[in-house]
């Protein structure tokens, strides 16, 4: 099969990996700029260009969106699409995991367990949101924040209020979050492909930080996830749409929740602490589902 990856990069880890593990499967693998393709969207034969060449004969495409260029990426992945190339994820499924608001509310309406969560646009309204959390120690999130940039724990109601007053005097757009205390600062990432939970790791936080992400000093290792782990983030994958997903849970008193759904998780993390060939079971899935007969119309 030729196997295109959309990344801005090529030597990124998780880039040259799929790149590697594609090449072994004997695929012909092409790692594309996105940025650089344009589109002649008016024609009847839609198309790619890449370096002046149109983009053809793929039979299948791999999108690695950075967040920061969500429009423009997802806007090729859809050309690709609307050309009957099968893509890992579909365009719509990465737009919609890229608002963790509406991810939270999609998740909601499949009765997935989450953190209780609260959302409100008016300053005046600080007090009922804290409260709908039950009060504080709280967690406030900007919702454009990733790598746990922009994710603040507030230990009392008046740290909470003030935080709030400052984000929305600068008229971020926030999230008011129960904070998971028993979670200890360690969270789950669950690796889904294709309906199956085929990796996953724990990542727990450095000493005195509640935030447990990599970029923010945490450590990740191995772990056994519960049946309900597994059938948590397999079914948040499945309502978001996303065939392979990164789905982060943390382990409550009520159960897993669900943080945040992630349509172009990492591999280094995961392949180096789970030991998994996280990449190899990522050609194996687009391998046995791009076939033209398994294709069907992909732009709803
Ligand atoms: P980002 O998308 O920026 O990584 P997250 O929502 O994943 O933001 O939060 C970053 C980290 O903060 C998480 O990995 C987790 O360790 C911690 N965290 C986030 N929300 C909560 C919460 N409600 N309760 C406890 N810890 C949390
Ligand atoms: N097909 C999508 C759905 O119903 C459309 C709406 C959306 O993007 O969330 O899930």
């Amino acid at each position: 099969m030729k196997i295109a990856i959309l990344s801005q990069d090529p030597s990124l880890y998780s880039t040259k990996r799929l790149k590697e593990a594609g090449d072994q499967q004997g695929h012909d693998m092409r790692v594309i700029n996105y940025l650089r393709c344009y589109m002649n969207i008016a024609s009847h034969r839609p198309s790619v260009v890449y370096n002046g060449k149109p983009l053809e004969d793929f039979d299948a495409i791999i999108p690695r969106i950075g967040a920061s260029k969500t429009f423009y990426g997802t806007a090729v992945v859809r050309q690709f699409e609307i050309m009957g190339v099968f893509s890992m994820n579909e365009s719509q499924a990465i737009s919609r995991s890229r608002d963790k608001l509406r991810c939270l509310q999609i998740l909601a309406r499949e009765g997935i367990g989450l953190p209780v969560t609260g959302f409100a646009h008016a300053t005046q309204d600080i007090d009922g949101l804290i409260e709908t959390v039950g009060g504080a120690p709280l967690v406030i999130k900007l919702l454009e924040g990733t790598q746990g940039i922009g994710v603040v724990l507030a230990e009392t109601y008046q740290a909470a209020k003030s935080v709030i007053e400052a984000f929305r005097g600068l008229d971020a757009n926030i999230l008011v979050q129960e904070y998971i205390k028993e979670a200890k600062g360690a969270d789950l990432r669950c690796f889904v492909v294709g309906g199956k939970v085929i990796a996953a790791m724990k990542r727990q936080s450095a000493e005195g930080e509640f935030r447990s992400n990599l970029h923010r000093g945490g450590q990740a290792e191995k772990v056994k996830l519960t049946p309900e782990e597994k059938s948590t983030a397999i079914r948040a994958a499945k309502a978001m749409g996303l065939s392979v997903a990164g789905v982060d849970l943390l382990r409550s008193n009520h159960g897993p929740v669900v943080m945040e759904v992630n349509s172009s998780p990492g591999l280094e993390g995961i392949e180096t602490a789970s030991e998994v060939d996280v990449a190899g079971k990522i050609i194996d899935f687009i391998a046995k589902n791009a076939s033209p007969t398994n294709n069907p119309e992909q732009l709803r």
